[in-house]
């Protein structure tokens, strides 16, 4: 069951007074969606699935190896736990990801992070939640050039329907590192290497990370390096896309 259906639910009930008056609109065909989220039942039913996928890295597997780790998660465990992703990195999502990156199409962010709220059920069907949510920090001059983190834009939605505690503040990137598209995939571990810090004591046990797009994973390893050296037990990663 979707945490949008949850029933008796005022802010569900709210939505639904707010989404007669003003209907969201599908991203893709423009129609109205009929739904609390901003793409409709068909447009949906088309997107690129993610079929099996090492729990751990989120790296595709053989179809017989559900719920199983690869084996370059048991020669090597990184530092996150679990990676959850909602699409493969291809079109149309590919498209859509790079318009809310890069030209402020905030729209689609919101679409992600809904869209993340509705498989939250499927994911921890078998284990609780995570306490909360930790957007991927971008460095503060990147920050000025873009006005926006991606990242804390597709978190918004989840802070807001799955009442996720939304944590901003509480690590930063100190230091300005090269985009990692721009770098061979060797050069990306070094390049993030030492890039965060956390600011506050983490009083979490249990922690989800928030990306847009999870390539080689080293940067989400690096932070959650960093908030487990910070007393996190257990860090998961939500993202948007896995490139395989
Ligand atoms: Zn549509
Ligand atoms: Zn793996």
């Amino acid at each position: 069951m979707s945490i949008f259906n949850t029933k008796n639910n005022p802010v569900r009930i709210a939505k639904r007074i707010v989404n007669a008056l003003f209907p969201r609109h599908c991203v893709f065909c423009s129609l109205p969606s009929q739904r609390d989220y901003h793409v409709c039942h068909h447009c949906e039913t088309l997107l690129p699935e993610l079929k099996t996928a090492c729990k751990c890295c989120g790296l595709s597997l053989p179809s017989n190896q559900s719920g199983l780790i690869c084996g370059q998660c048991l020669k090597t465990p990184p530092h996150f736990d679990r990676t959850y992703a909602l699409f493969p990195y291809q079109l149309p999502l590919s498209h859509l990801i790079k318009q809310m990156k890069f030209h402020h199409t905030l729209l689609y962010a919101e679409l992600f992070g809904e869209l993340i709220c509705t498989q939250l059920n499927g994911w921890y069907d078998k284990e609780p939640l995570p306490q909360a949510i930790l957007p991927v920090p971008l460095h503060q001059q990147r920050l000025r050039q873009r006005g926006y983190n991606q990242a804390i834009e597709i978190a918004k939605p989840i802070k807001h329907h799955c009442k996720l505690p939304l944590l901003k503040t509480i690590c930063h990137r100190h230091r300005a590192t090269q985009a990692q598209s721009d770098l061979k995939m060797n050069q990306r571990k070094q390049n993030i290497a030492g890039a965060f810090q956390t600011l506050a004591p983490l009083h979490y046990q249990h922690l989800a990370i928030i990306d847009d797009v999870m390539t080689t994973g080293h940067t989400v390893n690096e932070l959650a390096r960093v908030l487990k050296s910070a007393g996190v037990a257990r860090v998961d990663v939500w993202c948007v896309a896995r490139i395989q």
